[in-house]
């Protein structure tokens, strides 16, 4: 029996695993919204602690800057034709029915206060075209710009490439810079500068877990695994979602079987244990100074090689750190190297010949769910695969229309996996549970932490028996020491 106010979500099942989509619902999501930040975490994370006193006038000249800096938006505002192919994409619309989640509609609150201060569209106002950005207009934006996952699902159909996405991210700049923006995302970004980590784990938690996921593998297999941390001169910084460690362990322990196997040292770091980037969900100052730890942490410990881990946003903020963060050419290789791609280059070297007992995993019909973050925006598609048919018998994939570019969303990603809005992670989530359940897989595997963590509520709320969990994980089963 679910805890929260079910009326936002579309009930209709799926045919062969597809929604259609659904009758609108008129303000079916508008009451769902995230709690506001608290003082505490956005003056930690260099933000306004309250609402500015000229919040209008600093937003309209925040949105003018974004114009300057980012030619992309000032395409997105201007060439959107209202085609509609956009419409029936996003999951959060198929979900809810809410008109208002439809990608075009999203924009569109952006566009209209666009077009009132920086078009001639602005000079006649009751044409409908623009719009002032005032109360409704901001409250409007709070909601609805938390109420999309920046998966960019809109933007693989738009005959013009309009990243819907783009857009969410420079409405949640302009609110974070005139003071709005969400606990929870605020909350993570200062836990990052507090403690290293997404989940606020202080250095001696973090060695404490490790040293017990050491004692856990010897008591299972005998194995003397180890799971350094903070060794200067290691092989390999592994940065992993902090996650990793406490909630999916199997994962930490796949990463820990993996290199005892293949003779890597290679350690975490106390000052970085995180490859999520919260700052990615929230403006790109955080976003930049989050993922510049990474290369201060690699630097520091001296490490040659620096891999991450199974987290989906993370890749995506990854693999702009040369961009972000400046050139990695002490590095080897010279730029961002994900733990999929490095799997899939041992595979290729032989190293696991001879090593690898597929029927360890006979017990499983394996699917892959593509994380957005990093399939559709990070460009990893095959590799996840090819781990996983070296590594299982029984693997199926998910409906066409459904997978690789077009993949579904979680329903949680990008700053919603908090639970005051489950109703919209529920509904958002509903297209992927869908193609799930059509597959008749009970192991789904996916190499990000929001989607473990989201994954196995939404299963459950959609009922499909599944487990869920990572892909390094069925690794780790299947190899012989
Ligand atoms: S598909 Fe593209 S052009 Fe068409 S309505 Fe959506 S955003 Fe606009
Ligand atoms: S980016 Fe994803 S969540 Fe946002 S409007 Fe597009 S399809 Fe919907």
């Amino acid at each position: 029996m679910a805890k929260f106010d079910e009326t936002p979500i579309v009930k209709d099942p799926a045919v062969n695993g597809v929604l259609s989509a659904p009758k609108l619902r008129e303000h079916a999501s508008a009451e769902v919204r995230c709690h506001p930040s608290k003082p505490k975490d956005t003056a930690a994370i260099d933000l306004p602690t309250e609402r500015v006193p000229d919040w209008q006038e600093r937003a309209v000249a925040k949105l003018g800057e974004l114009l300057e800096k980012n030619k992309a938006l000032r395409v997105y505002m201007d060439i959107c034709v209202r085609c509609g192919a956009c419409t029936d994409k996003c999951p959060f619309f198929l979900g809810t029915g809410d008109p208002q989640n439809f990608p075009v509609a999203r924009a569109e609150l952006m566009r209209k206060v666009y077009r009132r201060y920086f078009t001639p569209a602005g000079l006649f106002p009751d044409l409908g075209e623009a719009a002032d950005f005032d109360e409704e207009m901001l409250q409007k934006w709070y909601t609805y710009f938390y109420q999309c996952s920046e998966c960019r699902r809109c933007s693989v159909f738009c005959p013009y490439g309009i990243d819907t996405a783009e857009i969410t991210i420079a409405a949640r700049e302009i609110m974070a810079s005139i003071g709005v923006a969400t606990k929870y995302v605020t909350e993570v970004v200062a836990k990052v500068y507090s403690t290293g980590n997404n989940l606020g784990i202080p250095p001696a938690g973090w060695k404490d877990n490790c040293e017990f996921l050491e004692s856990d593998v010897k008591e299972e297999t005998g194995l003397s695994v180890r799971f350094p941390v903070d060794e200067k001169g290691a092989e390999v910084l592994l940065v992993p979602p902090s996650a990793d460690n406490f909630a999916n362990t199997d994962t930490m322990i796949g990463y820990g079987k993996l290199f005892h196997f293949l003779g890597v040292s290679w350690t975490t770091s106390t000052y970085c244990n995180e490859a999520g980037n919260f700052g990615l969900f929230l403006n790109f100052a955080n976003l930049k100074k989050v993922n510049r730890r990474i290369l201060d942490a690699a630097r520091d410990l001296g490490v040659k090689t620096i891999i991450w881990g199974e987290c989906g946003h993370a890749w995506r903020a990854g693999i702009y750190t040369p961009t972000l963060n400046g050139p990695m050419d002490d590095f080897e290789p010279p730029y961002p190297y994900h733990i999929s791609q490095y799997i899939v280059d041992m595979l290729h070297k032989g190293a696991f010949e001879g090593h690898i007992d597929k029927s360890a995993n006979d017990e499983y019909l394996v699917t892959y769910h593509d994380p957005c973050q990093s399939a559709r925006a990070g460009y990893l598609i095959e590799e996840p695969r090819e781990i996983i048919r070296a590594v299982c018998n029984r693997f199926v994939e998910m409906p066409d229309g459904t997978i690789r570019q077009k993949t579904f969303c979680c329903g949680a990603g990008n700053g919603l996996l908090t639970d005051e809005i489950m109703p919209i992670r529920m509904a958002g989530g509903k297209p992927r549970a869908m193609a799930v359940k059509h597959t008749g897989a009970n192991y789904l595997a996916t190499v990000c932490a929001i989607c473990k963590a989201q994954l196995p509520e939404s299963m459950h709320y959609w009922d499909v028996p599944v487990k869920v969990g990572g892909v390094i994980d069925l690794l780790a089963r299947a190899i012989k020491m």
